[in-house]
């Protein structure tokens, strides 16, 4: 086997791992594993339309939908009118919705003292491996947009002398490294296609203050 297919199985067991608790979890909870992700998702992010959490849960259209309608028979969610289209809808999650999102939103132990493992170092080498392949899976099509930062238009990669913290936020304008580069981020917004290559090979690695920083955000929270 080559060094690709060694990663790819130890993925494999992690992935097989991550999908019995989820179901463990899911299942405690009575919910399926779509349905209690689109629990996750509308207790994060707020209402969204059933279009909408199929593309970012990355599950087909009909899938969501049914899982949506099973959610609502449960209590846990309500459908509204989008006020900005009075033809669409918005789900919502209600108070037991949340509930249920709160009991099935946490990491197992196993994994968390799995992770404890690996030194401070090998953690932030980790974390950029892990943002260089999924970007690379988005940028196939193999999974949706993700909200991480080196997607986002906030992202500033490099821009800072100290190796400990190269990296700037410009929504919360502060400096950070890479142990704390964020996969899925509340506050993300997409960089825009023309930025996302100059953001992309910055963070690759060009030196501090070398790097073509893309243009500043405007509206950015201080
Ligand atoms: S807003 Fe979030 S995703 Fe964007 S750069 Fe800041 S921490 Fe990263």
């Amino acid at each position: 086997m080559t060094t690709h297919t060694h990663i790819a199985t130890g993925l494999a067991k992690i992935g097989l791992f991550l999908r019995s608790e989820n179901w463990r979890q899911a299942d405690a909870a009575d919910l399926s594993p779509t349905q209690a992700q689109i629990l996750a998702h509308l207790t994060r992010r707020g209402p969204a339309r059933v279009t909408a959490l199929a593309e970012a849960l990355g599950v087909t259209q009909p899938t969501a939908s049914d899982a949506a309608g099973a959610l609502i028979r449960k209590g846990h969610v309500a459908r509204h009118p989008d006020p900005d289209d009075a033809r669409a809808s918005l789900l919502h999650a209600t108070a037991s919705g949340r509930r249920a999102a709160a009991e099935t939103a946490v990491w197992p132990d196993a994994l968390l003292g799995a992770i404890d493992t690996l030194g401070a170092d090998e953690r932030a080498i980790f974390l950029k491996a892990l943002t260089k392949m999924i970007r690379e899976l988005q940028v196939r099509g193999a999974i949706p947009v993700q909200r991480m930062c080196a997607t986002c238009r906030f992202f500033r990669p490099n821009v800072h002398g100290d190796p400990a913290a190269p990296h700037h936020c410009a929504f919360v304008d502060a400096a950070f490294g890479e142990a704390s580069l964020r996969l899925d981020c509340d506050e993300h917004e997409p960089a825009d296609t023309s930025d996302a290559d100059a953001l992309w090979q910055s963070f690759l690695g060009a030196p501090a203050g070398q790097a073509d920083a893309p243009p500043a955000a405007t509206g950015e929270a201080s």
